[in-house]
């Protein structure tokens, strides 16, 4: 039986008092929420500040992105023995605003998915067609070629200590959710692709959804077999809003 993961990625947003608040809210709920695990991906230069308001709770600390490389002259880039040094034990690879806004390939995403991997942390692996690959009918392939750049690159039993985030691009910041049975299928193909080569790995690896999941729509998404959680953008900066959506299955 898989657990339900409800993780929030806030993105570009917050400053450090504004985060210490919605920190503070998340926790001050947390008692609510019985049947999720939960993780918050603050911006980065707020981490360390998150870990030390986190310490001992139920609440896990990722962040939202991780060099390929662990150490060297790669200027800007904050790598994955950095990240688990100030307490994170999550990280978001591969998310679409990455691949579309900064030209982020598959190949490069599977190298980040590896190099956070090498340090004990869980990559949390975003996948998920445009509007215009939906449209053409191409969802999944596109979803297939995402994951097997991974699986080529770190192999198939690296996922067992992974989670993966079916995102359709469509869906994310738009307000427009995939409903449950259009999200429910890409979730049983990407679980159906990783069973032919290795059933134990795909009935144990942890298959998100995001895209616009709100207090209201949380319930009927995480009821479907196959969507084991969430990765919640907007409305995870709202502690209420994202405390909703982790108490939405009791
Ligand atoms: C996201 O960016 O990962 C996301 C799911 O955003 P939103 O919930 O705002 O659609």
């Amino acid at each position: 039986m898989r657990r339900l993961l409800v993780v929030g990625n806030w993105k570009l947003n917050g400053t450090l008092s504004s985060t210490k608040e919605l920190l503070t809210g998340v926790l001050g709920g947390m008692s609510e929420v019985t049947a999720a695990d939960v993780g918050v991906c603050p911006p980065y230069p707020y981490l360390l500040p998150a870990a030390e308001l986190l310490q001992g709770s139920a609440v896990a600390l990722g962040a939202q992105d991780v060099c390929d490389q662990d150490v060297g002259a790669f200027t800007g880039e904050v790598s994955a023995p950095m990240l688990v040094d100030v307490g994170c034990s999550l990280v978001i690879v591969g998310h679409s605003e990455r691949r579309s806004i900064y030209g982020e390939s598959d190949e490069f995403t599977a190298k980040k998915f590896a190099a956070a991997q090498r340090s004990g942390l869980t990559p949390i692996l975003c996948v998920g067609e445009t509007l215009d690959e939906r449209e053409q009918g191409v969802t999944e392939t596109v979803v297939a070629r995402q994951l097997d750049a991974v699986v080529a690159l770190a192999g198939m039993d690296a996922l067992a200590t992974a989670v993966i985030a079916y995102e359709p691009v469509w869906a994310i910041g738009t307000g427009k959710t995939a409903s449950p049975e259009q999200a429910q299928d890409v979730h049983a193909f990407i679980r159906q692709r990783l069973a032919a080569s290795n059933e134990a790995v795909a009935s144990k690896v942890q298959i998100l959804y995001g895209g616009s999941v709100k207090p209201g729509n949380a319930a009927e998404l995480f009821a479907k077999p196959d969507i084991d959680g969430g990765l919640i953008g907007g409305a995870s900066l709202k502690a209420e809003d994202f405390l909703g959506i982790c108490s939405a299955v009791k």
